[in-house]
């Protein structure tokens, strides 16, 4: 009997074992998959709980159900991967294997910026944990005037659309609970722009003008001074506010650089089209932990595990694995109002306008804000816990597909 070991029972982990389940004989194939939390986390949630429209219960869904029949789930904290004899080291034991998938996603640090960790979810809110998703719903609810101020500490981050996406809601927000005139939104980025991609930079900017969202460009924090409410770059400019939301720093789980898998903030040296580690052997790695130059998010992680899978089986009956990924992410970004925007890029291309998934159908709109991509973010969830995290495919190609995209630059209408 043969092994394959998957470590972490997130989205990236949950989807590989469900279709390696699906092609790998049960009598000759083991597969394990190892979390230390019994409780999935629909992190996408994250976002809507601070509103109010979204609570705890909606996000966790016990891990076991989403593990298929023939896969045995471990709950263990996995401590160090020795990758020289094939095994894989956590808090109550240890299992060998012949080929590893690494899955461990991300985690916040803000002990990465002084003055943060102390006040973190306290004083710094926060909405990349629930813990930090539940106070902060307290924190809005009361806020009546005043600064808000979303500070991103450093690249990169999970949902890099996320911290927009939120300041799109605050501004619905408070609208809708009569104060928007006496809050002040301000979105403060080590960026150049409000996102990651220059063109869709440019249309989300305009959005964001129109909303009335300051931007504070080129702000990398140095340290947060919680007596006098402020933040402050290391090129010594600071920023005042009322209610800081962060976005800490981001960086890969501490078993991944233990096993010598890692770059200095800790993501899986991967091979960004065949999704090998780079360190070692008959491993492969997907999702957040990664450190392929595209988005961190779910969509990723979903697109990441055909490449994954196939590859993995290729190595299997003694093929080359083929570099397969291309970058592919596809975000929605809620904008308040019942509306939304949705981003479809991959490492070549940036985010254009267009219609998803059916060419010139949609019926989503891409670089546009429409109802009809509200209720694709809405469904999104139903599509998360049911068809992705099962293991079942979804209407939509791996690989970025052109057809249906305008390609002249960015065109935003809203
Ligand atoms: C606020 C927010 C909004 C987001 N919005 C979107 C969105 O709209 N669309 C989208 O596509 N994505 C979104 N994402 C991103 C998405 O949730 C992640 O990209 C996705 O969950 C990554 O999957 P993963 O499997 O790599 O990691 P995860 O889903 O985080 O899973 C990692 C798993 O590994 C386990 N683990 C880690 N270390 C160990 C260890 N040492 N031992 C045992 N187990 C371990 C963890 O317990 C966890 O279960 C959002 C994220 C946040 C925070």
């Amino acid at each position: 009997m043969r092994r394959i070991v998957i470590i972490g029972s997130g989205a990236g982990g949950t989807i590989v074992a469900n279709q390696l389940r699906g092609q790998l004989p049960e009598e000759e194939w083991e597969i394990v998959i190892i979390d230390r939390d019994e409780q999935h986390h629909y992190q996408p949630g994250y976002l809507f709980i601070p509103f109010g429209i979204y609570s705890r219960e909606d996000i966790l869904q016990p891990k076991k159900m989403f593990i298929p029949r023939g896969v045995e789930f471990v709950l263990d904290e996995v401590v160090r991967v020795d990758t020289e004899s094939r095994r894989v080291e956590c808090l109550r034991g240890s299992w060998e294997y012949d080929w590893l998938v690494v899955a461990t996603g991300a985690r916040v640090k803000p002990d990465e910026v002084e003055g943060m960790a102390e006040i973190f979810q306290t004083d710094v809110q926060n909405f990349y944990t629930l813990e930090g998703a539940e106070r902060l719903r307290k924190a809005l609810k009361y806020f009546t005037c005043g600064k808000v101020v979303l500070n991103i500490a450093e690249l990169p981050f999970k949902c890099p659309i996320a911290p927009l996406e939120f300041l799109f809601m605050a501004d619905w927000f408070f609208t809708t609970s009569g104060v928007r005139k006496q809050v002040e939104l301000e979105l403060v980025t080590p960026l150049g722009g409000v996102f990651t991609k220059p063109i869709a930079s440019k249309a989300l900017d305009v959005i964001a003008e129109k909303k009335g969202i300051n931007v504070t460009p080129n702000f990398s924090i140095a340290r947060v001074n919680a007596k006098d409410k402020t933040i402050e770059s290391h090129d010594g400019r600071t920023v005042g506010y009322d209610m800081l939301v962060s976005v800490p720093p981001n960086f890969g789980e501490s078993c991944i650089g233990e096993s010598g898998l890692a770059d200095p903030m800790g993501y899986a040296l991967t091979n960004k089209n065949t999704l090998k580690a780079e360190k070692a052997d008959r491993v492969f790695v997907l999702g957040d932990a990664t450190n392929v130059p595209t988005s961190k998010a779910g969509s990723v992680a979903h697109y990441q595990a055909y490449t994954l899978v196939e590859n993995l089986l290729r190595e299997i009956d003694g093929h080359e694995p083929l570099p397969t990924f291309d970058g592919h992410a596809t975000c929605f970004l809620e904008s308040g109002f019942g509306k939304a925007i949705l981003l479809d890029f991959n490492y070549e291309v940036e985010p254009l306008a267009g219609k998803f998934p059916f060419p010139g159908v949609g019926p989503f709109s891409l670089l546009r804000e429409s109802l009809a991509n509200h209720w694709g973010k809405m469904m999104f969830r139903w599509v998360y816990w049911e068809l992705m995290m099962r293991g079942k495919d979804l209407p939509l190609e791996n690989q970025m597909n052109l057809a249906g995209k305008v390609r002249q630059g960015a065109v935003c209408k809203v």
